[in-house]
């Protein structure tokens, strides 16, 4: 067998149970020769934006900082029994190593520094779990992904230079034994770290098997699986055994946050299976997608987006929403970097729903005044509801206040105040 990529993302390696459940997944699952991608522990990316957001503020919450400090430690003397240990040295230095950039560093530039300082929370969990992997006696090697995975400057949204990218991989990164390296972060052509966009490790992963030709990739989470619905939100979220890539990729563009959405594509390049499987329950099969039918078994599939925007528009001057307002429009969403979840348009009113994750709405919303009427409704949800049935829909539109719906094909939106 060829070999394969595992992502472990924040919720398996939440505190030291976690690391030494990652070494009991490995052991189950009879590994071969095995990349292994992993992400921050728990809730460090949050943490770390803290941070970050504290730096700018002018008022560094130093205890935020002692936080993610602290939470390492505690469980690094968790799993190991020598406290003298390199892993804690190794900490340490990770830890001066960010204190000092914020020392020093003069730029500016939000997202910039953004991605210099998060980046510490796989260098963390990894050096963390790769000494943990040592001490139960696997050979393990620590790579620092920043020098595979190249992307531009699009700090905090880095794409991909496929080219570079592929050639270090292939040039560098063994493909025999096990490897172990970080999530979410890479590197621009200066070095500087760059990040792939939040919950991008999943991500990673499958650049990984893209570039190498990988067999298979496997992401393990807390649930059995890709199910039909979020379980958080909805009751009776059944398993998806198989689904297509398409399927997956209309999912995870959709919401459906168990997959990164950019993770798909390329795997479905080069017809390499993903697997998304419980941690706490190797053994069960999960959900597998790869090319085949569509989705199996055959269910409405229910995905919620909270804290989103309807931006409704309208002319000033009684024109029709046509080809000029609307490319208007869309320089503007995207100057703004707004995240388009749905558009609907009529002659004389323009729809869109957005995901203000960069805050810019209200610098938004000024500019949409020169030109338009604006309405703005905060804090909506957005519902989408796939293979729809009837009563799958009844039961979805129950009890909610719904301000705009629109049906395509199996597909139907809602959003709901
Ligand atoms: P990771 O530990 O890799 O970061 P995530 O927390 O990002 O994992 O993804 C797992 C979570 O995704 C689950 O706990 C679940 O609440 C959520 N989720 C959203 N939609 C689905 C779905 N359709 N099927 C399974 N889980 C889902
Ligand atoms: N640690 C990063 C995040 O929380 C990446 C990931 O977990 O996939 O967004
Ligand atoms: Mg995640």
């Amino acid at each position: 067998m060829g070999f394969e990529v595992y992502k472990f993302g924040g919720a398996s390696v939440q505190n030291a149970t976690g690391v030494k459940n990652l070494v009991e997944v490995l052991r189950k699952t009879e590994i071969g020769d095995l990349v292994i991608v992993i992400s921050a522990m728990g809730k460090m990316t949050n943490a770390l934006e803290d941070v970050v957001a504290g730096y700018f503020e002018a008022t560094l919450k130093s205890d935020t900082l002692e936080l993610v400090e602290a939470f390492h430690h505690n469980i690094a003397l968790e799993l190991f029994e020598n406290p003298s240990a390199p892993v804690f040295k190794e900490i340490q230095t990770l830890l001066n190593e960010l204190k000092g950039f914020l020392q020093r560093n003069k730029s500016p530039d939000y997202d910039f520094v953004y991605d210099q300082v998060v980046c510490y929370g796989e260098l963390l969990s990894t050096t963390i779990v790769n000494a943990y992997l040592e001490q139960e006696g696997y050979r393990s090697t620590w790579h620092d992904i920043r020098e595979y995975l190249k992307t531009d400057t699009s700090y905090r949204e880095g794409k991909v230079n496929w080219e570079v990218t592929m050639r270090n991989l292939s040039r560098k990164l063994p493909r025999k034994g096990i490897q172990l390296t970080q999530g979410f972060i890479a590197s621009d052509a200066n070095g500087f770290s760059t990040t792939l966009g939040r919950e991008g490790s999943d991500y990673t992963a499958a650049i990984i098997a893209y570039c190498l030709n990988a067999e298979r990739v496997t992401i393990w989470k807390d649930v059995p699986g890709v199910l039909s619905a979020d379980p958080r939100y909805f009751e009776d979220a059944v398993l998806l055994n198989f689904i297509s890539y398409q399927e997956a990729i209309e999912l995870a563009f959709y919401g459906a946050s168990v997959i990164h959405p950019k993770t798909l594509q390329p795997l479905q390049r080069k017809e390499i299976p993903l697997f998304v499987k419980s941690f706490l329950n190797p053994e069960n099969s999960g959900t597998q997608v790869s090319i085949g039918q569509l989705i199996e078994p055959h269910v409405p599939c229910y995905i919620r987006k909270t804290n989103q925007v309807l931006i409704a528009l309208s002319s000033l001057d009684f024109s029709f929403m046509a080809e000029e307002n609307i490319g208007e429009i869309f320089k503007l969403l995207g100057q703004y970097k707004m995240k388009v979840d749905l558009i609907q348009n009529s002659a004389i009113s323009f729809s869109v729903c957005v995901d203000n994750k960069y805050k810019n709405l209200e610098a938004l919303v000024v500019k949409l005044r020169a030109d338009f009427k604006v309405t703005v409704h905060q804090d909506v949800s957005l519902y989408t509801l796939r293979h729809a049935t009837d009563k799958a829909l009844v039961q979805l539109e129950k009890n909610k206040e719904v301000l705009l719906k629109q049906v395509m094909q199996n597909t139907v939106q809602l959003v709901t105040l």
